[in-house]
């Protein structure tokens, strides 16, 4: 940007015809609850696509590939890096590979629909350097605790894992100043309603 423009000037990614960024991405700590808010979003807010990523890890019980991730071998994601398939990707926790497929959000933005990506901060990092006019939406915790008492409590983890988690968190926790917004995650229903409203899609129309 030239040192005389102005500064108030909405920015648009392709396929916004509202002036609004219809490329949102939700990052935040370990365990505050992302997930949750996002599938919450996917499924009470068909305006909004929920960007479903690739990743090297093993799915747990209940999740379909291609609905939850798009499960792929070592070597699948090496052919995607590869073939420039991913908007970004990143090892996530230490273990496995997880990537956002550029194809998903370009359509979706081509066709002026709303996107959300759910991913980790550098994953959010790398998007903030492709796509600076993206909208960067942080959701915090209501507190450390309860975040650690949902860590704990979801089970999914050994507590090593856990451990690691925990130390990633606190780095976590010290980006939010990188995001335009902060949502915290007090309820799901509440945090979803006021991601979505700064998604520019009406609140009210979840069903
Ligand atoms: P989980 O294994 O619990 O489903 O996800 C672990 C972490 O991977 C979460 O913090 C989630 O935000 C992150 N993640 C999921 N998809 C992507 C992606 O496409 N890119 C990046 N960078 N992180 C992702």
């Amino acid at each position: 940007m030239s040192p005389d423009a102005p500064r108030d000037v909405p920015t648009r990614v392709p396929g916004d015809e509202t002036g609004r960024p219809s490329l949102t991405v939700l990052a935040g700590p370990t365990a505050v609850g992302k997930g949750t808010v996002s599938t919450y979003v996917r499924d009470h807010y068909p305006q909004v696509l929920l960007s479903v990523s690739a990743t090297t890890r093993d799915p747990r019980p209940g999740e379909i590939d291609g609905v939850h991730y798009f499960f792929v071998s070592d070597e699948e994601f090496d052919a995607m890096v590869r073939d420039g398939q991913m908007l970004e990707w990143a090892v996530v926790h230490n273990s496995h590979r997880y990537g956002t497929l550029r194809s998903t959000v370009e359509h979706a933005l081509e066709a002026g629909r709303s996107v959300l990506l759910e991913i980790d901060l550098q994953g959010a990092r790398q998007i903030r350097n492709t796509m600076p006019e993206a909208n960067f939406v942080f959701l915090a915790p209501p507190s450390w605790d309860e975040m650690v008492a949902r860590l704990v409590g979801r089970g999914t983890e050994t507590p090593e894992q856990q451990r690691v988690r925990l130390e990633t968190a606190k780095l976590e926790l010290a980006a939010e100043p990188e995001f335009d917004h902060t949502v915290v995650n007090d309820r799901v229903e509440r945090a979803a309603a006021e991601l979505v409203s700064l998604m520019g899609v009406d609140p009210v129309q979840a069903s």
